[in-house]
């Protein structure tokens, strides 16, 4: 497996890659692999002969008070996890590669970025957006995956690949769960013992909501009553929301009548760790 830490190798060697007639995917990570990471670049081994993993925590899409500077990278144990998964490449740029002095262009998703994440996180999906298109820039990928644990994440990037009329076609992976149904992320290595054990609250909001809809509940409030019904079952959660909504435009439905996203968002009170999770009601990505 090749590490490449400069954009223009990267580019290089995509070329090279392109011209042996290869087809390329591409996962974007900030790495601290886990379970969920492997599972996408498993993905996009299926779909192409060579896989890029991108490693790279970017600065752009963290608020000055979250996680950056805390957030883990196991760098090498990545790497070694990447390989053992079927990875070829991973690009690991540093920050100054990505954004060097004088760094001054950025891709702004409006209006679908003002729910949910987009609302909790100001600026969150413009670092994502940003980073994501230069990674295609650089990658060139034919495909790239991601993860429906990030549904929002999904949902712009989407609608960013249609509006700039990237050349590249997105796979959305199914989330990767914990045994007890906890959405697997590299923030749960953060959760204190009593956290982790209330975190499974909010897969069981999720499944109320799933099960109250294969009932024939089509009232968003309903939904996500159900929800935060269950929620309240962890005191060491606090709700950041929990919303029923539309899969193209992100805003609230108050009645279901085509496939909807119940999302929901918490921080966690002793270690103030945030966790994100959902699931489609009525279809898929
Ligand atoms: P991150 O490193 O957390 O930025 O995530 C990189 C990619 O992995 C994103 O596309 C995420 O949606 C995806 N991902 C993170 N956690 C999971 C999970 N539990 N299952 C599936 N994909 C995931």
């Amino acid at each position: 497996m090749k590490i490449v830490t400069n954009a223009s190798e990267m580019k290089n060697l995509s070329i090279t890659y392109g011209k042996a007639g290869r087809s390329l995917g591409l996962v974007p990570t900030m790495g601290a692999l886990h379970d969920g990471h492997v599972s996408l670049i498993t993905t996009a081994r299926e779909h192409c002969d060579i896989v890029v993993t991108s490693i790279f925590v970017n600065p752009l899409q963290f608020a000055p008070s979250e996680d950056f500077a805390k957030y883990p990278r196991p760098f090498d144990k990545d790497c070694a996890t990447a390989e053992k998964a079927g990875c070829d490449v991973v690009f690991a740029p540093d920050a100054k590669e990505m954004y060097p002095t004088g760094y001054s262009t950025f891709v702004d998703v409006e209006t679908i970025t003002s729910y949910l994440c987009g609302a909790n996180r100001p600026g969150h999906f413009k670092g994502v957006a940003t980073v994501v298109l230069k990674l295609f820039n650089v990658v060139s990928p034919q495909v790239a995956v991601f993860g429906q644990k990030d549904a929002q994440q999904c949902l712009v990037i989407r609608r960013m690949v249609r509006d700039l009329n990237c050349s590249v076609r997105l796979v959305f992976a199914p989330t990767v769960r914990e045994k007890d149904g906890l959405a697997m992320s590299s923030r749960n290595s953060y959760l204190s013992s009593d956290e982790r054990g209330q975190a499974v609250f909010i897969y069981k909001g999720i499944c109320a909501a799933v099960s109250l809809y294969g009932g024939g509940e089509r009232n968003g409030a309903a939904l996500q009553g159900t929800i935060a019904g269950a929620l309240s079952g962890a005191p060491l959660l606090s709700v950041e929301y929990v919303e029923i909504v539309d899969m193209d435009t992100v805003s609230p439905v108050s009645v279901l009548g085509a496939p909807a996203l119940a999302a929901i968002a918490v921080r966690t009170k002793q270690t103030k760790t945030r966790l994100i999770d959902n699931a489609v009601l009525g279809g898929t990505f």
